[in-house]
């Protein structure tokens, strides 16, 4: 249906989250009708993200520019810092507008199942930073994993920086919730409600 061209499109899409394969070929139907405006302004899009967005050096966010523009903005708190797994729960935290501060991204939890050790968490900067904060919010999930990460995480940073201000989200995160599913209203009490470890 289509040629090959038209069959590998719908395939990548079809491995998106939130699309399936019928998603996809509406969607691909509906682009090559309009090949004009909607496909060829897609590919440049695309094309442009796929070149400019790199990983911040700082956070660990994904931005075009390095650092970020949220650790680049001057009007942000740069020693209030939310720990979080991934840049979902970032953009998922930042589009509530809660936050004052800045973030930083982990890359994932510990987890004996997953393979997942210590080593393979962006932690370098977040501790070397630690003594200069006023506050470290951890956000993780309301997971084992979560749960186990945060207390290592707590660990490693009283060692370096033994006063500083330590708390959790917590308040109206399901359990088993990752964040970057909760809604906007939610997100925002849960950080709101946050606690000292
Ligand atoms: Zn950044």
């Amino acid at each position: 249906m289509g040629g090959p061209e038209v069959d590998r499109l719908i395939g990548l899409l079809a491995k998106l989250p939130g699309l399936g394969p019928r998603s996809a070929r509406r969607a691909v139907l509906r682009m090559l009708q309009q090949p004009e405006t909607r496909m060829a302004p897609l590919a440049a899009a695309i094309t442009a993200a796929a070149r400019a967005v790199r990983t911040c050096s700082v956070c660990g966010n994904l931005d075009s520019r390095d650092p970020c523009g949220i650790c680049a903005d001057p009007v942000r708190d740069q020693s209030l810092v939310c720990v979080v797994e991934g840049v979902g729960d970032l953009w998922a935290l930042e589009r509530t507008g809660a936050h004052r501060g800045r973030y930083h991204v982990l890359g994932g939890t510990l987890s004996a199942l997953g393979g997942t050790g210590p080593d393979d968490l962006n932690t370098t900067s977040l501790l070397q930073l630690a003594d200069e904060l006023s506050e470290i919010i951890l956000a993780l999930s309301a997971t084992v994993d979560g749960a186990t990460t945060a207390h290592w995480l707590t660990d490693q940073l009283r060692r370096v920086a033994p006063e500083l201000p330590i708390t959790r989200v917590g308040q109206g995160v399901p359990f088993g919730g990752a964040l970057d599913v909760l809604d906007d209203g939610t997100l925002l009490a849960a950080l709101k409600g946050r606690r000292s470890v």
